[in-house]
């Protein structure tokens, strides 16, 4: 996947970011976690410990020199024995994220391991899971029980009764998996809340692995004109807002807007969502894409929709948590909850796995004015709309309508709104 690029940034800029953004999507705390790089030199860059992780700064960062030596204005992490000990083990692996997030502390204290092939590109992102058993936070026997686990081969590891560490090639690559595998835990648990999860074969994930469109004609190179630019500009945003919010993770997700005539602008496959640029954006002309560039998988589902239903002009395709609980079980998603709700999607089908490959023209056909959304068993949630902006609120009305749905589980029966009432919000909202 192409990530953002490193290249030009300083790992304690690069430690940094991550530790950022973690924290700000709700999977670390003040005091939890770290993260360390490893340079070519050797050297060791690595969070501070017991500093706030929702402020750091480069020059908070420590580094431990290959000779032993530290440099740095704090202390380094308490864990940075583990964090020795997986480089040591490991040569491949150039960056290491440990932190508690909420879901995987889940697994953690019931000391299980999630099934990846609830979605279909987490088995290969996040590779098999080790288990290292449970020592004192920081101790060398701690450091000793992951380095086992990560000799055998694994890049990711539940720390019992503690929290999970990943290893990468870089830090983006640590980071894409550490994200990845969280949401993967909130679908399971979501799901789990108000039904029984069903799980991807491995021969449906590999059938999702031979989808990227390498094949399409790619023949011409973009004039660029503004208004093509501003669409570029407008997917990028949303696209990072959607990360930003929790509705799409830096792994899966596809955005697109019509341009003219059938012709649309689509993100491409295999680039880390959340920092997508401009350029990275794919226009698709004539059902063929821009020279040097690879759009989405969900290309010519896209294309078909755009086909089948003029009103459509954005489309965006995601993974969220708690919508996710849905698509990953035979239970309905009511959305007769509150009249936004029901107002915004009215009823939303789902389609069995599959139904999303290249030539199916099952979703395009089932689209329609009243039928915005659909679920695609174990993959996504797709929603169309006319402008971007309202596509994403469909999408963000949805993902809420969701998690009121999850946490009223365990409080009792959902009470949907009457048919009755539901006829007041068609007369007074929809014609
Ligand atoms: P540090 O602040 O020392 O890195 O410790 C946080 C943590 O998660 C310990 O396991
Ligand atoms: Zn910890």
């Amino acid at each position: 996947m192409k990530q953002m690029d490193t290249k030009w940034m300083h790992p304690a800029v690069q430690i940094t970011k991550i530790i950022t953004r973690i924290y700000r999507n709700g999977m670390t705390t003040t005091s939890g976690g770290n993260i360390s790089i490893m340079d070519e030199n050797g050297d060791i860059w690595v969070t501070p410990s017991a500093v706030d992780k929702g402020s750091l700064t480069p020059d908070d960062v420590i580094c431990v020199k290959a000779n032993g030596k530290i440099s740095g204005k704090h202390k380094p992490s308490s864990e940075f024995p583990f964090h020795k000990a997986i480089y040591e083990t490991r040569p491949d692996i150039k960056a290491v994220v440990h932190a508690h997030p909420p879901a995987l502390v889940s697994f953690s204290i019931v000391r299980k391991i999630p099934d990846t092939n609830i979605i279909p590109q987490a088995k290969y992102i996040c590779g098999p899971i080790g288990y290292a058993p449970y020592e004192i936070p920081g101790s060398e026997a701690l450091g000793q029980n992951i380095a086992n686990e990560f000799e055998k081969g694994y890049m990711a590891v539940i720390m019992e009764n503690h929290g999970m560490v990943l290893g990468g090639s870089d830090l983006m690559d640590a980071y894409t998996r550490f994200e990845t595998l969280e949401f993967c835990a909130r679908t399971i648990i979501n799901a789990k809340a108000i039904g029984k999860p069903h799980f991807l074969s491995d021969e449906q994930i590999e059938i999702f692995e031979t989808q990227v469109p390498h094949d399409i004609p790619r023949n011409f190179e973009s004039d660029y004109p503004p208004d093509e630019l501003a669409i570029r500009e407008e997917i990028c945003n949303i696209v990072r807002r959607s990360c930003d919010q929790g509705l799409m993770i830096s792994s899966y997700g596809t955005v697109s807007v019509r341009w003219k005539n059938d012709d649309f602008l689509i993100t491409p496959s295999n680039v880390a969502r959340w920092d997508i640029q401009p350029e990275d954006i794919v226009q698709v002309r004539n059902g063929k894409a821009e020279t040097g560039k690879t759009p989405s998988r969900a290309m010519f589902m896209h294309q078909n929709i755009y086909r089948e239903n003029p009103e459509v002009n954005s489309i965006i395709l995601t993974q969220p948590p708690n919508l996710m609980a849905f698509g990953c079980t035979d239970v309905k998603f009511d959305v007769r909850t509150i009249p936004e709700s029901w107002i915004f999607l009215q009823d939303v089908p789902k389609v069995p796995f599959g139904k999303q490959l290249r030539g199916d023209l099952t979703i395009p056909k089932l689209l329609s004015a009243n039928i915005p959304a659909v679920f695609i068993a174990n993959d996504s949630f797709i929603v169309t709309g006319d402008k971007l902006l309202q596509t994403f609120d469909r999408l963000e009305v949805a993902e809420f309508s969701a998690k009121s749905l999850v946490m009223a589980a365990p409080l009792g029966t959902m009470v949907p709104i009457s048919d009755g009432q539901i006829e007041g919000l068609r007369k007074m909202f929809l014609q």
